[in-house]
């Protein structure tokens, strides 16, 4: 299998797992997370159609990002150090791990000096688990409540990390309550729409569950080194 052929299937099983949800397909962004892939594996996804990527580290990310350049989008998906959130915000488009209210302040500012908005998600540890990043569900309100008057993050919506399980069905619920407590703040009027959830084993719940965006590494690039 290439990674041409690795997109293809896993379009298909996105726009598959869309349908049985009723949902429409354009709705759903393949991004893919290409942490430890090399520059040429890149190429060939995006030759493939892939228009959007996920990088865990600033510094394996600078590189790949200066020689791809910005005709695709560039989505920092790992932890993000406050101390980093310069380089970042000159990097990416979206920082999809915004998780405490320092580091918002610290983009905002950041992209504030550097003229632009940086978009990002608010990184919710669904599971409550010790081991992940991410503010509990219970501080999402008091977190768009205190974001509300920053204008150069720009936050789309809710990203999770949710416990691991073999079987995907016992992650359903964990989906589920990442969208429940979406339109929870939408009912209290913040405007949020993206709902980053769903990887290589997981995707096709996630998206049956609401996902707008599904983060794929190992099912288009193989197993990490
Ligand atoms: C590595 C990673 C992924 C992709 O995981 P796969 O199982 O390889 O698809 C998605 N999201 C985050 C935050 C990751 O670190």
């Amino acid at each position: 299998m290439t990674v041409a052929d690795n997109v293809r299937d896993v379009a298909e099983r996105i726009s598959r797992a869309a349908a049985r949800a009723g949902r429409r397909v354009e709705d759903i962004k393949l991004v893919a997370i290409t942490k430890t892939v090399d520059i040429d594996m890149i190429r060939e996804a995006i030759e493939a159609g892939v228009r959007a990527f996920g990088e865990n580290y600033l510094q394996e990310a600078r590189g790949k990002i200066e020689a791809i350049g910005h005709g695709v989008e560039w989505h920092m998906t790992g932890h993000l150090q406050r101390n980093k959130a310069k380089d970042a915000v000159t990097l990416f488009d979206m920082v999809q791990t915004v998780d405490s209210l320092a580091l918002a302040q610290e983009l905002d500012k950041r992209a504030g000096n550097a003229g632009k908005v940086i978009e990002g998600l608010i990184e919710v540890n669904i599971g409550e688990e010790d081991s992940k990043s991410g503010i509990r569900s219970g501080e999402l309100l008091p977190f768009l409540n205190s974001i509300k008057e920053i204008d150069n993050l720009s936050v789309r919506g809710l990203m999770t990390l949710p416990p691991y399980f073999d079987d995907p069905e016992k992650v359903r619920p964990y989906f589920k309550m990442l969208r429940e407590l979406r339109d929870m703040a939408n009912n209290d009027g913040f405007p949020i729409t993206e709902l980053s959830m769903g990887m290589s084993h997981d995707f096709e719940v996630a998206v049956e569950e609401g996902a707008t965006m599904v983060r794929i590494g190992t099912a288009i690039f193989g197993e990490r080194r």
